[in-house]
């Protein structure tokens, strides 16, 4: 039997320049990185990116030493991404 798990929610997300970003990350998920928490997603090419919806979840995430974070996956109910260390950074982020 295949089981759905619920991925949490990129809830909000202020970066204006990435390629996904259309009212909303439209992204279908998002990889968070390990340095600053940043979305190593986030993309200013100029192309217009994104599933036509902004309903992004977090795919996966490399920031190991967040509260929210078990086995590189987040469990965080959703997260906030904007500006921060880098110009997309997920602001959800807490230091065990
Ligand atoms: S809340 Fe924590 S675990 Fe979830 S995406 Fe942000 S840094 Fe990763």
């Amino acid at each position: 039997m295949t089981q759905m798990l619920e991925m949490p929610r990129v809830q909000t997300c202020s970066v204006s320049a990435c390629s996904y970003n259309h009212d909303g990350c439209t992204a279908f998920a998002i990889t968070i990185g390990s340095m600053n928490s940043e979305c190593d997603t986030f993309v200013d090419s100029g192309a217009k990116g994104g599933i036509g919806q902004a309903l992004a979840q977090v795919g996966a995430c490399k920031r190991a030493d967040c509260v929210h974070n078990s086995d590189l996956e987040c469990h965080a109910p959703a997260i906030v991404v904007g500006p921060s260390v880098d110009k997309a950074d997920c602001l959800t982020y807490e230091a065990e």
